[in-house]
């Protein structure tokens, strides 16, 4: 076997390709995908999912906005933008206060890979939001996917809290997809009975279009057997919902944010990065394959 034929040297050879853009570009979604990333169980790896599949598509050549909706300002720190108190932040984008343009940080990660911070403004927001006009449309109003195209935006993905709360509804009403992960641990599915349910209340009341177009397997420990039972229930219970990409759980990839990185910037040939590269294409050739098949009536 030669050098170039190792498993490490092939990871690290793609990863270089696609950090440094040697023609590895993704074809571009026909509409700006509005994509919610949620789950109200705590610590499933949302934050963790956005900011790697954001990073992994602007680097294969998109345009993506994060918008971090958790007053932890979790997703805001890995993109290593500005949230210190008083940056213009996702507070005043649902106050109406500022537009998207105005609020878009360019991440230091990425040419074309934005994030609007969350500060600790956003932590009152809840309350504050119940006394005003159009409470859960807030965000809906003021994210207009053809605004968003025309600023070069290919991608929308709106980090949540781990609440079902307010925040969490503005997030599925200004979507059109909701994001699911789940961590392949025990409890698991604890919770995601409510999480369907309440996807559905907003499709009933306030957004048609949702949809639960993507489950992601997060922190897959392939050594136990747990995570496979929980991986192949979730597969039997949501099918081709389901990527076929899983997450590994890697100790890189919980390292990354502690440097204001993602897991591309922090070790590129990772087996951490390379999961979330496979899945930002999984998920970008989904809509570019369901947009050719557009007009055909699918079951
Ligand atoms: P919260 O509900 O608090 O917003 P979350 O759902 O956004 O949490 P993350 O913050 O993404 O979850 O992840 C929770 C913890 O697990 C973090 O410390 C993160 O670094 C770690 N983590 C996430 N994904 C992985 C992984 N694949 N391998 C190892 N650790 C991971
Ligand atoms: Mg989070």
């Amino acid at each position: 076997m030669t050098d170039d034929e190792t498993p490490i040297f092939a990871a690290a050879r793609q990863a270089n390709e696609v950090l440094h853009g040697d023609g590895h570009l993704l074809p571009r979604p026909d509409r700006t995908r509005i994509i919610t990333i949620a789950n109200q169980k705590g610590g499933v790896g949302k934050t963790t999912s956005t900011v790697n599949l954001a990073a992994a598509l602007a680097l294969g050549g998109l345009g993506v906005l994060v918008i971090d909706m958790d007053p932890q300002g979790n997703a805001s720190t890995a993109l290593g933008v500005d949230h210190r108190e008083g940056t213009p932040s996702s507070y005043e984008l649902l106050m109406w206060e500022t537009a998207v343009d105005d609020l878009m940080q360019q991440s230091p990660h990425a040419d074309r890979l934005f994030c609007i911070p969350a500060t600790i403004d956003l932590a009152g927001s809840e309350i504050e939001l119940v006394g005003l006009e159009h409470r859960e449309r807030r965000l809906a109003e003021v994210l207009v996917p053809e605004d968003l195209a025309s600023l070069g935006i290919d991608y929308v993905f709106i980090d949540c809290p781990p609440s079902l709360g307010l925040l969490t509804v503005n997030a599925m009403v200004a979507a059109r997809e909701v994001l699911i992960p789940i961590q392949c641990e025990y409890y698991a599915l604890e919770g995601v009975g409510q999480l369907l349910r309440n996807v559905e209340l907003v499709q009933q009341h306030l957004n048609p279009e949702l949809e639960i177009s993507t489950i992601m397997l997060t922190m897959y420990d392939g050594r136990t057997k747990l995570a496979e039972q929980v991986a192949g229930e979730v597969r039997e219970h949501f099918g081709d919902t389901v990527l076929r990409t899983v997450i590994p759980r890697s100790v890189k990839v919980s390292e990354a944010p502690g440097y204001g990185m993602t897991i591309l910037q922090y070790d590129a040939g990772s087996r951490g990065a390379l999961a979330y590269l496979d899945a930002a294409r999984e998920i970008n050739s989904r809509a570019v394959a369901s947009s050719a098949t557009a007009g055909k009536t699918e079951e």
